[in-house]
């Protein structure tokens, strides 16, 4: 079944059913044995007082003791035995005589209760109570009384009590379908409205437009809060999204504008050889620029298709360090810039990652602080084990950075001076890539800086 509500439906009315049925058949069995009790109760009074009326009169049922025992109003029949088993009598609505049972003679109870049982005579069933009489308490039997009701009339009160049970059920189980039908219409209302304005929504209003949260329906109201959620996070992704477009257009724009206005001016008139060099020269920074800007933006897209990750192994921190700090010491010497490595660990600390992808963060972030630091200033690598963590930090005395910046340092294009980082071929995609990477290795990078004093950046990866 596909809707919900047809399940609802289905499974309430099933319920209903089942338990419809058990009430009824215990309803049934209860009320069965009561009458059966009853029934027997009655005719053993009657076949008991009958014994009493009838012994007198020596074992004749006269009509004045048909109506002492209200024969008529009861529709049952009485029957008189001598002692030894002979018919002796009969009320006048009972048409033939049926056989005292060898079973009601032989249970000679001495406190002269009578006997119960169901015969058979002339193709009917009848419920037969005997009340054997004596004269005086522990005296032979005298006379047999019987008290006997037909069983079809008693099975016809049978049936009119089930045929009531089983309409009482159909009618109960044809009001509770018809109000889990409605009901379920009127509970599924709401989750309709939900998808219908869910529906409503269009990708342009996903930053306007939110859900209504119903505030009397508690597991709706948290449905709603939570495509809410969604709504808020894909309108994040949504606005990151459309501002990287727009930023990384503006970036290629800026190379390209240079590029067309050298290629121009040179054009205007013939030039020399050499100036035509020096064109050519300053062209290759351009392009230098962009091919950079382009690398970079494909690193962030493999990062964020997951791709980033190629090959994961053990790969040793303290090693990794030294190795880019090796690599980057001409550029610290040519800046006049003292580059340390630090390591407090004992024994080799490894992480569970890819090795380029983790010599690109600390290029990034060494290549930064080398950047932006002074010369005659330092920049020390120091990596440390913080179990479960491996801490690797980036310390530099350079000019620092203030405040209101450190928030957004990780934006994508984010610079503190554009003109600045520009003029050191920066895009801002730096930080963010060194973000995306060590979160893709399950960690994370911050930052404390004091303008002045210098920058620390700290990257925690979980130790393998
Ligand atoms: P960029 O390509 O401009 O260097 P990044 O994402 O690497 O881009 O860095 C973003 C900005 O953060 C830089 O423009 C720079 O102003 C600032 N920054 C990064 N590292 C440092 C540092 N060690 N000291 C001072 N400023 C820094």
């Amino acid at each position: 079944m596909r809707s919900l509500r047809a399940r609802l439906f289905v499974g309430f009315t099933a319920l209903l059913a089942a338990a419809l049925l058990v009430f009824g058949v215990i309803v049934w069995l209860v009320a069965r044995e009561a009458m059966t009790n009853d029934l027997d109760d009655f005719l053993r009074s009657k076949a008991t007082l009958l014994g009493r009326l009838v012994a007198p009169v020596r074992n004749r049922i006269e009509p004045w003791i048909e109506q002492e025992v209200q024969v008529q109003e009861r529709h049952f029949m009485l029957q008189v035995f001598a002692a030894d088993g002979s018919f002796a009598g009969k009320s006048s609505n009972l048409a033939q005589a049926i056989p005292l049972s060898d079973e009601a003679r032989r249970s000679e109870h001495p406190a002269g209760n009578a006997v119960i049982e169901t015969l058979h005579a002339d193709g009917r069933a009848y419920r037969v109570a005997t009340h054997p009489r004596r004269e005086l308490w522990g005296d032979p039997v005298a006379l047999y009384a019987q008290a006997l009701i037909p069983l079809d009339s008693v099975h016809a009160r049978e049936r009119r009590l089930l045929a009531w049970l089983v309409g009482c059920g159909m009618v109960v189980l044809a009001a509770g379908g018809v109000a889990a039908w409605h009901l379920s219409r009127q509970w599924l209302r709401s989750v309709a409205n939900l998808e219908e304005a869910a529906r409503g929504l269009s990708s342009a209003e996903l930053g306007l437009r939110r859900l209504f949260v119903p505030a009397d329906d508690a597991e709706l109201a948290a449905l709603a809060a939570s495509f809410n959620q969604l709504l808020d996070r894909l309108e994040g992704a949504h606005a990151a999204q459309q501002r990287f477009t727009a930023d990384a257009s503006h970036e290629l724009r800026t190379p390209l504008t240079v590029l067309r206005g050298e290629i121009e001016v040179a054009l205007r008139k013939p030039r020399t050889a050499e100036e035509y060099r020096e064109v050519l020269v300053s062209n290759r920074e351009e392009i230098e620029r962009l091919s950079r800007l382009t690398e970079n933006m494909l690193a962030l897209a493999h990062v964020d298709v997951g791709e980033a990750l190629a090959q994961r192994e053990l790969v040793n921190v303290s090693e990794l360090c030294s190795g880019v700090v090796a690599k980057l010491q001409a550029l610290a010497e040519e800046r006049r810039i003292l580059l340390r490595h630090e390591d407090g660990s004992e024994g080799p600390l490894s992480v569970n990652g890819d090795r380029m992808a983790l010599d690109r963060v600390m290029l990034n972030l060494i290549e930064n602080a080398l950047r932006y630091t002074p010369a005659g200033e330092s920049v020390t690598v120091r990596v440390s084990q913080l179990r479960p963590w491996i801490e690797i930090e980036v310390i530099d005395t350079g000019g620092g950075i203030s405040a209101e910046h450190l928030p957004h340092l990780f934006e994508r294009f984010y610079r503190v001076d554009k003109a600045r980082s520009r003029a050191h071929g920066g895009s801002g995609l730096g930080l963010s890539i060194v973000k995306a990477l060590v979160e893709a290795h399950g960690g994370g990078v911050s930052v404390r800086s004091e303008v002045g004093k210098g920058s620390v950046f700290v990257v925690r990866l979980p130790e393998a």
